[in-house]
Formats: C-alpha cells, sequence, structure tokens
C-alpha cells in the first residue's frame, strides 16, 4: 500500500551509534520523522579511534559536518611498531591520502563521532534511551513496532542499526543472518596519559599472537587495546569480571606495557572486550524491515571501514528511500548500490588478522623485518601498507531531495 498522501513518512531505527543518527540525519532532511530507540541510557562511551575514510568523508561534508569531524580528531600522527624496550622498528605516518593507512587522515573518538551525530539530529529525531524493540508486526500498510518499555509506534519501516549484535536482526531476520569470528579478540580501554605517552599508534606484538597497543585521544588521556589469538569460545560473554582475569592472564609477562594496561584492565570503567567479527545477510531487507551499518554489513575493527560502510550506508538508504514510493524498490536500490562496496570492504588482505598476531618469537622478528622494509622505501606512504577500498563507489546524488 502507499504512504498516506499529506502525511509525513515515519522511520523507526534501532541504536544511537553512528549508523542510526546518520539515517535520521538524512531522513529528516527528505521530511521524513524519525524516531531512534537506543539501549543503553544515552549514547555508549567507550572504544577508540574510528576511520572515516574515503566516500564516508564525502558524506560527512554533504552533511555539513567536516569541520566538526575535523576539529575532533584525536591528532594521531601515525603508527609506530615498537620492541618490548619501546624502541621503534618501523614507522608509518598518516598521509593525506583520504583513505590509505593505518592511521587514517580523519580519526575520531567512536563516542565523538556518535554524540556529533545525536546532537545534529534531536531537533528532529525523537531519541528514546534504555529502550529496546521487542515485537514487529507488519500490517500490510505500515509496521507495528513494540517497545520493551515505552508505547507501540507505528511507521512505515524499521530499521535496524543496532551493531554487530543487533537483536532486532534476531527477532526479525531469525538465524539467516552470519556473525563470523574471525579468531581475535579485542578489549578496549581509556587509561591515564604519562609523559611518554605520545601522538603515535604505538604497537607491541608479543609472541603467543598478543598484540598491546597505545593511541593518544584529545581528552587527556591514553586508549588502550588488547588483542589476541585462541581466545575461548564465548570470552565475550563472560562476566566482567572472568574477563579481566581471562586478560590478566593472557597478557601476564607480555612486555613493553603490557602491565600499565593490565592495572588499567583491572580499574578501569569503560573496559570492553568484544570477539572480532564480521556480519553476512543474504538480504539486507525483510518486509519493511532493513538492516544498515555493522548490524547488516560489519566488516570488523580490523577493516578500518565500519564507520565509513555505516555512513556511506544511511546515506544511500536514506536517498532511495526518499526517492521511491514503495520501500520494496528502495530496498532494492539500497543494496544494489551498496553490495559491492560491502564486498570489497569485507574482503580482507590475505593473513589478516593472523599476519599482524604471530605466535612465535620468530614470527614476531619476522613481522619486524616486513614491516622495517615497508617503512624504508624511498618513497614512503601509510597508504603502501595498508589501504582500504573506501573509495571504491559512486556516490548517487540526492541533493534534489531536500525538503
Ligand atoms: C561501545 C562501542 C565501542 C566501539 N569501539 C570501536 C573501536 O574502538 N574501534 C572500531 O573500529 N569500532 C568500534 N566500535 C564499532 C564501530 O562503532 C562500528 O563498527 C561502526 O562505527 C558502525 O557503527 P554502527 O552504528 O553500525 O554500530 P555501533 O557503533 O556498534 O552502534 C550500535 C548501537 O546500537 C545500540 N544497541 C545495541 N543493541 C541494541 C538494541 N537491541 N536496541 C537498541 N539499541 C541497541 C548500541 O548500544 C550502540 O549504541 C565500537 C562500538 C561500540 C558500541
Amino acid at each position: 500500500m502507499d504512504p498516506q498522501p499529506g502525511r509525513p513518512r515515519r522511520a523507526l531505527i534501532t541504536g544511537a551509534g553512528i549508523a542510526g543518527p546518520a539515517l535520521a540525519h538524512w531522513l529528516g532532511r527528505y521530511g521524513w520523522e524519525t524516531v531512534v530507540v537506543e539501549r543503553a541510557t544515552g549514547v555508549r562511551a567507550g572504544g577508540q579511534n574510528i576511520d572515516v575514510r574515503g566516500a564516508g568523508r564525502e558524506v560527512t561534508r554533504r552533511m555539513g559536518l567536516e569541520q566538526a569531524v575535523h576539529d575532533a580528531t584525536t591528532g594521531e600522527v601515525g603508527t609506530r611498531f615498537v620492541t618490548a624496550d619501546g624502541v621503534t622498528v618501523a614507522e608509518f605516518p598518516a598521509g593525506t591520502s583520504q583513505s590509505g593507512g593505518t592511521t587514517a587522515e580523519v580519526e575520531i573518538l567512536r563516542e565523538d563521532l556518535a554524540n556529533l551525530l545525536v546532537e545534529r539530529t534531536r531537533d528532529r529525531t525523537d531519541y528514546v534511551f534504555d529502550d529496546r524493540v521487542v515485537g514487529v508486526r507488519d500490517e500490510g500498510g505500515h509496521v507495528r513496532v513494540a517497545l520493551e518499555r515505552g508505547a507501540e509506534r507505528e511507521v512505515d519501516v524499521v530499521v535496524a542499526a543496532d551493531g554487530l549484535h543487533s537483536s532486532t536482526r534476531s527477532l526479525v531476520f531469525g538465524p539467516t543472518a552470519t556473525v563470523t569470528p574471525l579468531g581475535l579478540q579485542m578489549a578496549w580501554l581509556t587509561i591515564d596519559r604519562i609523559d611518554t605517552d605520545d601522538q603515535w599508534w604505538r604497537w607491541f606484538n608479543a609472541p603467543g599472537g598478543r598484540v598491546v597497543t597505545l593511541r593518544p585521544d584529545n581528552v587527556g588521556t591514553t586508549r588502550a587495546a588488547l588483542s589476541f589469538r585462541d581466545a575461548p569460545a564465548g570470552a565475550e560473554h563472560l562476566s566482567r569480571e572472568q574477563q579481566r582475569q581471562l586478560l590478566v592472564d593472557v597478557f601476564a609477562g607480555a612486555g613493553w606495557q603490557s602491565e600499565r594496561v593490565l592495572d588499567g584492565v583491572r580499574h578501569s570503567p569503560d573496559f570492553y572486550l568484544e570477539a572480532v567479527a564480521q556480519v553476512h545477510v543474504r538480504q539486507w531487507s525483510r518486509g519493511r524491515v532493513a538492516l544498515l551499518g555493522d548490524a547488516a554489513f560489519a566488516p570488523s575493527p580490523v577493516s578500518g571501514m565500519g564507520t565509513s560502510l555505516a555512513l556511506v550506508g544511511a546515506y544511500v538508504l536514506a536517498g532511495e528511500l526518499a526517492s521511491h514510493v514503495h520501500h520494496v524498490d528502495a530496498f532494492r536500490g539500497y543494496e544494489r548500490i551498496m553490495r559491492p562496496y560491502v564486498e570489497q570492504a569485507q574482503k580482507l588482505p590475505p593473513g589478516v588478522p593472523w599476519i599482524a598476531h604471530p605466535r612465535t618469537g620468530a614470527g614476531v622478528a619476522a613481522l619486524r623485518t616486513a614491516l622495517r622494509l615497508a617503512s624504508s622505501r624511498v618513497v614512503r606512504r601509510a597508504g603502501d601498507l595498508y589501504s582500504p577500498p573506501a573509495d571504491r563507489i559512486d556516490l548517487p546524488g540526492y541533493a534534489h531531495l531536500v525538503a
């Protein structure tokens, strides 16, 4: 059935991360009414630098956010691989390329970007925190959505942008979505900054497939991460105390600044453990419900593309919804434009993430030799080390749709 003439079309979006508020931004500009339902009691803090690359950056430009994003960057100047003594083995300065490099040209704390997007959309979007969708019923001309706490909503479409473990996706798509673990566990946390912390992303490999990294932020603290292979299955579902103990056991004696980071694990309020994974779904819509961002196509943090995909996906999905009367045509257009871009981003370079997590001392030495060689090229560019396919999409123009 067509939308009723004369009334604004309505969307209910789950997740106030990156994809959800970005979609609300664009739909709002096209005259839609939007409600964003977020499970947490506010915009979630925690996490680290996320990269905005290539077409993702172009979308922030079209949103009028480029300056604000630029002003909030962390100031990371590049990536340094270090030994247990802190000696630099190889360094890759941040490039000026929009897409290349382990350190992207735009590095911003996840919570800063999420806050920025929410703040910019609050006047036109109804944000409902501390709630989640528990029922979705397609009633032909609209969809009726039951929330755990709040009143039912009646909308034209529902978009699940509630992240890697989207419960809205499970509710509507059942087991057809695949969350593929890449065999790596990763813990993120914020620790006190000390005098020797600098503006580099410092990366230390310890034998046993263990990595400790430290990154600068723009709020006077340091962002630490621990990643490791061979974690027990389901470690991310353990209690916080068990997760702490697991990290302490795995990283005991790893060297470099591991003891400092483990001290943070014991005390940090925003410590967060996740199995690194990708999401694959054969079709990103079912009836009037579509998937977006990590809920639809998480490429994993090791791809450096999750945020760019979320921003570009939000732009395309909103544009297609506003371009078509029927949601079926809109979802088809969204999938046709986005799918090739997503597939390229999910295709990780050979050996990733193992190559960066060698098991043996000899493996660590070989990795360092390779990095040293790569960094000593006559023309050294960070993009030579790592260059995700962030530009490989022709962004459609939807400016004519702005209400
Ligand atoms: C706390 C956190 C820290 C992160 N840190 C990093 C990092 O350091 N590096 C990195 O590369 N990527 C990180 N990510 C992932 C990164 O944000 C995404 O890959 C990318 O930006 C795409 O964003 P998204 O909006 O699709 O998903 P997300 O950013 O994951 O946002 C999903 C949102 O949905 C909410 N949500 C979850 N379940 C429900 C539900 N049932 N109902 C309503 N809302 C729900 C979550 O609380 C979250 O706010 C992090 C994600 C989170 C949530």
